[in-house]
């Protein structure tokens, strides 16, 4: 992926409009249950990346704290007036890293996922492609990660 790139999204209504001033840190497709309820979907894509480098260019977003699977809970960015998610923030990696709703990108084709996870709930009709990494549940960032989106993600979080 080209690390200049930058791709505008928004929600449905397009009260929001945004933009990711770089490409990702790094893409999940997650297949777990709490995704596939939240989508209503069979898995959820999600853009990790510095929250500084989402910008809003139009409207502003409603944050929703919702449960999350680790208990920890979520925090989600909504339209306010169509409840589109943009994007969220987990508890592991607080309000540095925003989890960016792929499939609200303009050019959402330009993004594919880097790994796989929680795969031991996946929807059994669905063929997981060979050579991107699948794992049973979550995964050890360092090891998947390239080392660039590790920097980054370390200037982002402080460590
Ligand atoms: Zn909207
Ligand atoms: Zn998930």
């Amino acid at each position: 992926m080209d690390p200049q790139l930058a791709l505008d999204g928004g929600c449905t209504c397009r009260a929001v409009r945004y933009r990711m001033t770089s490409a990702p840190l790094f893409v999940h497709c997650c297949h777990c249950t709490w995704c596939q309820r939240e989508s209503g979907s069979a898995f959820a894509l999600n853009a990790l990346i510095e929250s500084d480098r989402v910008v809003l260019l139009q409207g502003h977003v409603d944050v929703v704290d919702t449960p999350s699977n680790s208990g920890k809970g979520q925090r989600i960015a909504r339209c306010p007036h169509c409840r589109i998610a943009l994007w969220s923030n987990y508890a592991g990696s607080g309000d540095a890293i925003r989890f960016v709703r792929v499939g609200t990108l303009d050019e959402a084709t330009r993004i594919k996922p880097d790994i796989h996870i929680y795969t031991s709930t996946k929807q059994p009709w669905l063929t997981l492609p060979a050579g991107t990494p699948a794992m049973q549940a979550y995964y050890d960032r360092k090891t998947y990660w390239p080392a660039q989106s590790l920097a980054r993600r370390a200037a982002a979080v402080g460590g």
